[in-house]
């Protein structure tokens, strides 16, 4: 039995009085108890507030009741920051609106949930931008952005966020509204848009008093010119300007003359932003704003043999007006070359280096940028230290920085105990401290027989260095406090900061006293007392900090016992280890805006819990808490967070840590169904295509009624389907029948083979003889849609090829997805047997992406012969992706198809996006001179199967397919062909468009000159 953990608050009371929502249960406090650190704490209860008075109404609540509160945006975290012991409040979810835009005065004024690229993406046809700028940009909030005063790669040249906040409001602990601003500038638009104007008014004059109390109590504070100096001289040094330790009293102390300060000029914003939540909630932001920047760029790449020379560059670099420079190391370049998503990108790396260099410049004009290129490699190359300089161009930027990007998210991907941990990686010095600092560092790290991993925003001075460590081991955790305390002392000997823009967290604050002092120190609690003093406000961070080496995520799965599963997850080192190598991160939660379609559920619903790091994070507290498998598997958390994951595999693939949750749904369905706890009609659509092939049994008149309205709808009601879908339609007959019936087919096998080099000499084919290849007529193609197997036989044959048609083979789509593993992995095995039997040189060519990708992943988990499976893995191919190699060798060339011009726009199948590669089938559909193919850059089409059938599950499939297919099938013309080659994406688009979509094979086959059967 599931309760939550905490029953001694009445949170369904907070509940009750929130326009949002409060959430006590299980899977809420699960899925809140990681941010992307290493830490982990359940929550009490987690709220999702829709209105700024939500907020004052929680804060009020919580605290007298004497529980803190926790903001977190998009959780992305790195040193604990949103780690809870009392409520979490998720402004991401609702408070997300744009609230006022001045284009003139460049400012913006918004709530925190705001994603930065989404904030960017409209103030685009402004000219105007935010030029703080994270790697997790397409996710990270302007919220947390403030909270942590976060930076990027831009800070060089558009500064920090501190440096573009001119005015918060908000709430203190005890729920009351407060608003701070720049001296000079002009509130109007910093109001709360939720609330009536009397109680704005009235809020307006309470909050006036507290502030003003505030300012003077600060002002008291630092009144002493002593306290001052000490402050100004124990801090980390004004050159370095990402420094986020501690809160940032050294910019206030700064504003005081001769005289002191004005009270009404005293600016606050400095200390607030950074302040990690735990001073106030802000609810209103407002920004100063950049001009777009000059629009044409270069990105000089330099690659070195040595660390060292490369530093020594990054500071002749740094004279040049540079807008970023940054630096990745051979280990982040090595963790690139095994995914295959980036390899791609690898382009530009040449030979071996230790440290590459990315060194980007701008200009309005190609000729003001060549000029300052040449200048910039002139000098650069007159060192004589880097060995390779390249200048990227156009899309070649746009790769090589998703390189660099990724680095940080592959090196958490490690697989196993061992992890690269944040605890040192946001070291900043002055830059002319950085060569002979990072010797120092590189020194400690070796004599922790640890390997230096260097990821840098090396312009600002600033190192992400992480430690590989293992914190299940005593040993390992005891290094992990050691080793930041060695980086710590380092740090204060430069007087750098231990925290560039990471923030302070769980894992630095504890080592703010010896960074700033302890009378220092002792200022910064003064100055907590003020703003929250019953210390309700994120607990554990800045001040009175929890212990940097307790309350590790991986504690609870430390002595877990091992899980047994259905799926083969030793390439992972079991389920368990999957479920952590999720490092929170948060890439699942980037918009459908955003390039990749990870995760298609949380694109649809912007909920937390259907992200893929919500799947991995409640899978990992519910099998590691859990002794039985009721109590694992019968989890109903577990079900929940899983519910509207379509196993797109998305994650499989576009996870920088490859946390893929598509197989563990379908294990979690197949443990559950072995508990007892299957819905009755998963029977139905996880067995359905086995069946079709006694459904061609009966006479043609008969299937026929299946095909009537009256047993459609009476199929709907039994088996839960909406009524608003169609179904699929069988035909008359299915394309073995066609095969065994048709003198046609025949003909055109005998036809080839007798006509041979004549009949490819006239089709104007490369190939001297026809290769023999083996259609996989899958029960999708063979029982739905015959028509398309046909024309795949004929497109393959009038090509030239000898085609040998595999019929009766399942691929077990359908039982995998619903999670019958054991009966999909006895069809597995006989079609591998198949495979090596009848085709022993194959290839064997699929039709239908969902069936023929199982090749390439569920059979490597489920198949009994290994050595079988890897062989077939490299053998299978949908027809696509042969063709394509086939047009690469030249042995297919356009003047075997029509010059006639034809528009057509592509929805691929999101396995193939994952396990395949779209361009092949683009490719091909690029070959006839007169098609204009462009592509739908969607990710899963919603339909998933029999999710979209679905009643419970229909409305996300429509908002799946919403995201991007439907609308862009809508914008295309009327004589633009639709191109989609999933059976179950047709049919979405058909259902929602009303337009039909061709399977790529059949628009081939359309296009084959000079082949008209008879
Ligand atoms: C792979 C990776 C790469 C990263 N790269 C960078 C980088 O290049 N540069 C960089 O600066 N950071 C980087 N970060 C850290 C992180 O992404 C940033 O700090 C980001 O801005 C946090 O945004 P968020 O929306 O996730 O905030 P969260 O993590 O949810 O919150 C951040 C802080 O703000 C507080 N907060 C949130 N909302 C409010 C509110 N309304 N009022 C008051 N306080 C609030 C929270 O309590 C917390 O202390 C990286 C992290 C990861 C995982
Ligand atoms: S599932 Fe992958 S992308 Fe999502 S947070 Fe975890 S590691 Fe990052
Ligand atoms: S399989 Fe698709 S829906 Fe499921 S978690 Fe992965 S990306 Fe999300």
């Amino acid at each position: 039995m599931e309760r939550s953990i905490e029953q001694q608050f009445d949170f369904e009371d907070l509940d009750r009085i929130l326009s949002g929502s409060c959430h006590s249960d299980p899977l809420h406090v699960m899925m809140y108890a990681t941010d992307a650190s290493v830490y982990r704490n359940r929550p009490k209860a987690v709220v999702y507030p829709k209105t700024d008075q939500d907020i004052s109404i929680v804060l009020s609540w919580c605290a007298e009741r004497g529980i803190s509160v926790t903001p977190r945006a998009a959780g992305t975290s790195l040193a604990g920051q949103c780690i809870s012991d009392g409520v979490v409040l998720d402004v991401s979810r609702y408070l997300n609106q744009i609230i006022h835009l001045d284009a003139e005065q460049k400012t913006i004024t918004l709530q925190p949930g705001v994603v930065r690229d989404e904030l960017n993406r409209f103030l685009k046809p402004y000219g105007l931008f935010f030029g703080p700028n994270t790697s997790t940009s397409s996710r990270s909030t302007v919220g947390g952005m403030v909270g942590n005063n976060s930076s990027g790669t831009t800070s060089i040249k558009y500064g920090v966020t501190r440096d573009k906040v001119l005015a918060l409001s908000g709430y203190l602990a005890d729920g009351q509204w407060v608003s701070f601003y720049r001296p000079g500038f002009n509130p109007k638009h910093q109001e709360q848009r939720n609330l009536p104007n009397d109680d704005l008014g009235n809020k307006a004059s309470d909050s006036n008093g507290r502030q003003q109390n505030l300012t003077d109590s600060i002002i008291e504070l630092l009144s002493e010119e002593k306290t001052r100096q000490e402050i100004l001289q124990q801090y980390p040094k004004p050159s370095i300007h990402r420094r986020n330790t501690g809160y940032a009293m050294d910019l206030l102390a700064v504003q005081w003359d001769q005289e002191g300060p004005n009270p009404l000029d005293l600016d606050l914003l400095p200390l607030l932003c950074g302040s990690e939540g735990t001073l106030m909630v802000a609810t209103a932001i407002t920004l100063s704003l950049d001009e777009l920047p000059p629009h044409h760029n270069a990105l000089v790449v330099l690659q070195y043999a040595d660390m060292q020379e490369c530093m020594l560059d990054v500071v002749s670099a740094m004279k040049h007006e540079l807008y970023t420079c940054e630096l990745i190391d051979d280990v982040v370049l090595d963790c690139t070359a095994q995914n295959s998503l980036y390899t791609t990108y690898r382009f530009f790396v040449k030979g071996t280096p230790k440290a590459v260099l990315f060194c980007e410049l701008r200009d309005d004009t190609p000729q003001g940028l060549t000029h300052q290129v040449d200048q910039f490699c002139h000098e650069l190359n007159q060192q004589n230290r880097a060995y390779d300089v390249q200048v990227l161009h156009g899309d070649d930027i746009d790769k090589a920085i998703k390189l660099r990007i990724a680095g940080l998210g592959l090196l958490g991907a490690m697989v196993g105990d061992k992890k690269a941990v944040a605890c040192i990686e946001d070291t900043a010095v002055s830059l002319e401290d950085l060569p002979e600092f990072i010797g120092a560092f590189t020194a400690i790290m070796k004599s922790f027989g640890q390997k230096a991993v260097y990821y840098a925003h090396a312009g600002a001075g600033e190192l992400h260095l992480r430690p590989i460590l293992n914190l299940k081991k005593d040993q390992d955790k005891k290094d992990f406090r050691v080793i930041t305390q060695a980086v710590s002392t380092l740090v204060k000997q430069y007087r750098g900061s231990l925290s560039g823009e990471h923030g302070d967290g769980i894992v630095r604050s504890e080592f703010i006293k010896e960074q700033i002092g302890v009378e220092n120190y002792h200022r910064l609690v003064a100055l907590k007392k003020l703003f929250d003093p019953q210390g309700l406000l994120n607990p554990g961070k800045i001040v009175d900090p929890w212990p940097m080496d307790e309350r590790f995520r991986v504690e609870t799965t430390k002595n877990a016992k091992a899980i047994n599963t259905r799926y083969d997850f030793s390439a992972q080192q079991g389920i368990l280890s999957l479920s952590e190598q999720c490092n929170g991160s948060g890439d699942c939660r980037n918009s459908h805006e955003h390039q990749g379609m990870l995760c298609p559920s949380y694109q649809a619903t912007k909920n937390e819990r259907d992200t893929t790091r919500a799947r991995a994070n409640v899978l990992r507290e519910v099998l590691s808490s859990g002794d039985t498998d009721i109590e694992r598997w019968g989890s109903s958390a577990l079900n929940e967070a899983f519910d509207l994951c379509v196993g797109c595999k998305a994650c499989h693939n576009e996870c920088p840590s490859k946390v893929d949750m598509a197989t563990v749904k379908s294990e979690l369905q197949y443990q559950r169904r072995k508990l007892g706890f299957s819905k009755k009609w998963d029977w139905f659509f996880g067995n359905n295509t086995l069946y079709y092939k006694y459904l061609f049994k009966i006479p043609a008149v008969l299937r026929a009624l299946l095909n009537s309205a009256f047993l459609a709808g009476i199929i709907k009601a039994k088996y839960a389907i909406v009524r608003e879908r169609s179904l699929p339609k069988f035909p008359k007959y299915s394309f073995s029948q066609r095969l065994a019936n048709s003198q046609r087919l025949a003909n055109i096998q005998k036809n080839m083979s007798e006509t041979g080099l004549k009949t490819q000499d006239h089709l104007g084919l490369n190939r001297e003889k026809g290769q023999s290849v083996y259609l996989w007529i899958d029960e999708f193609s063979d029982y739905l849609e015959p028509e398309i197997a046909q024309d795949a036989y004929e497109l393959l044959v009038g090509l030239g090829y000898d085609v040998i048609c595999i019929t009766g083979l399942n691929s077990a789509r359908a039982l995998l997805s619903k999670g019958y593993l054991d009966k999909a992995k006895h069809i597995i095995d006989q079609n591998l047997n198949y495979f090596e039997t009848h085709c022993p040189q194959g290839p064997v060519l699929g039709i239908e992406p969902s069936a023929l990708y199982g090749v390439r992943d569920e059979y490597l988990r489920l198949a009994s012969d290994q050595s079988l499976a890897e062989k077939w893995k490299t053998k299978a191919f949908i027809v696509e992706e042969f063709l394509a190699q086939e047009i690469r060798s030249g042995h297919i060339t356009k003047a075997s198809f029509t010059d006639q011009s034809l528009k057509l726009k592509l929805h691929l199948h999101c396995h193939q996006k994952s396990l395949g590669e779209v361009r092949d089938t683009f490719e091909l559909l690029n070959l006839p001179a007169g098609y204009r193919p462009t592509l739908i850059p969607s990710g899963c089409c919603g339909m998933a199967g029999s999710f979209g059938f679905e009643k419970e599950h229909y409305p996300t499939s429509i908002a799946m397919a919403e995201l991007h297919v439907l609308p862009a099938v809508r914008r295309a013309e009327p004589e633009t062909l639709i191109v989609a080659n999933g059976t179950s994406c047709r049919h979405q688009i058909e259902d929602g468009t009303e337009r039909k979509a061709l399977h790529p094979i059949t628009v081939m086959r359309r296009a084959l000159n000079n082949f008209n059967l008879k």
